[in-house]
């Protein structure tokens, strides 16, 4: 195991220009992991945002923060930032010669989950240093949140020159979509992960933590992966979608904006987006955000399937009992498909209600303390739990999508 947590102090978040320019955010398109064609896009969207040269002064240090969940998944299931797209980074990094270190925080006591996911072979065929972010350490650092006033921050990211954050476009159970925003929580410890999953139950006051975290450790740059995306349940168990497309930005929020847009989401009805925009931590508001490369109406896919969470910030809107009624029918609760379930117990591990218990081969969820949370639902790499709802929240999840769709087709 790595060095202990330590305490830190005075730790500034990297500056950022907010609210006194537009923000930009670079599309540019790439149809496959082909580490040419992506490294090709790459180059030109960041040459469209003001060059890798004004981020990355030679011979820096910088810390890839790529986006890998536990448990360990093949690249191929697109639960992980695809390595194929990592390497170009890589590529465009050494022509700085920049002191490289790819990583995240992983748990790798059952097998080398970067190897799984071909991390490992990709970083030494770049010949870059790739890191368990445990190794390094944690340090306490102030953050002065709007819930939390400090927490442990990986070492190895702190004491980069700077960060490049590489989050893949995906959905997520609880907060509907997962970016760069919600990348950078893999940068504390898996123990606060899930203490803070059971503490913060509820999409707004997790979206606050989210907020909290991102306002102590920014990334000077975000790329996102949304070459193949994944839609529905994410962030591990919903559907692959090829969108074919890389978002570039300094601003990692009004990258999430623009990409929220593109698969039909409102930017604001996220909560980290509208969280950091009100807090100046970036661009939440299109009208702000200038999009250069590829035109965003090009890009946009009006039938990428939401997840269940999606339907409820929607009915928010709606007020009364009505509206409780019908948040009370769309909560999905976890269940399990016990044929699929091969008794590793990670969700009996991860579950942070201790809703989760083992019975002979394989699992039982209490569901009357449940917290509904889907950590379970994420970690289970066998798909062997998944988000289940009322028949009635299906119809009404079906209604409010299609309704949407008929919407913002007709603009
Ligand atoms: S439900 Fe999934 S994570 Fe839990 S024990 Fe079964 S296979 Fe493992
Ligand atoms: S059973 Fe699953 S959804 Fe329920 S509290 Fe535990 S991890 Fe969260």
């Amino acid at each position: 195991m790595g060095r202990p947590m330590e305490r830190h102090e005075g730790y500034s978040a990297p500056a950022q220009d907010t609210h006194l320019n537009k923000a930009k955010v670079a599309i540019v398109k790439a149809h496959d992991y082909d580490c040419a064609q992506i490294y090709a896009g790459m180059e030109k969207g960041i040459e469209l945002i003001g060059g890798l040269e004004k981020i990355v002064k030679p011979r820096s240090s910088v810390f890839v923060k790529i986006n890998h969940l536990s448990p360990a998944s093949p690249a191929e299931r697109g639960i992980v930032t695809h390595p194929v797209f990592v390497e170009a980074v890589l590529e465009l990094l050494k022509k700085l010669d920049a002191n490289i270190t790819v990583g995240d925080d992983i748990d790798s006591d059952i097998e080398d989950g970067f190897q799984v996911s071909g991390f490992r072979q990709m970083c030494q065929r770049a010949g870059v240093r790739l890191t368990n972010l445990r190794d390094a350490g944690f340090v306490e650092t102030e953050c002065n949140g709007h819930l939390l006033e400090k927490v442990y921050l990986s070492r190895t990211a702190l004491d980069a020159d700077v960060i490049i954050n590489l989050p893949k476009l995906k959905t997520h159970s609880l907060t509907v979509f997962t970016g760069g925003v919600k990348n950078m929580y893999g940068t504390i410890p898996a123990g606060l992960r899930t203490r803070f999953h059971g503490e913060y139950m509820k999409s707004e006051g997790f979206s606050q933590v989210l907020t909290d975290i991102f306002s102590a450790i920014r990334p000077q740059l975000t790329i996102m992966d949304g070459i193949i995306a994944m839609q529905g349940e994410g962030p591990a168990s919903g559907s692959l979608r090829r969108l074919g497309v890389i978002l570039i930005s300094q601003d990692a929020v009004a990258l999430d904006a623009v990409a929220t847009k593109i698969i039909g989401l409102d930017p604001l009805d996220i909560h980290t987006t509208r969280y950091c925009d009100e807090r100046g931590l970036g661009t939440g508001n299109l009208e702000n955000i200038e999009i250069v490369g590829e035109r965003m109406e090009n890009i946009t896919v009006l039938d990428f399937r939401p997840p269940a969470s999606a339907t409820s910030l929607f009915l928010r809107r709606v007020p009364g009992i009505l509206s409780r009624f019908l948040l009370g029918q769309l909560s999905a609760k976890p269940q399990l498909i016990e044929h699929q379930c091969t008794g590793c117990f990670e969700c009996e591990k991860t579950c942070p209600a201790a809703a989760i218990s083992k019975s002979g081969e394989t699992v039982k969820i209490n569901h009357s303390i449940c917290i509904r949370c889907m950590c379970c639902h994420e970690v289970c790499r066998f798909n062997a739990i998944t988000p289940k709802r009322s028949i009635v929240g299906s119809i009404i999840h079906f209604l409010v999508n299609t309704w949407k769709r008929l919407m913002a087709a007709s603009h």
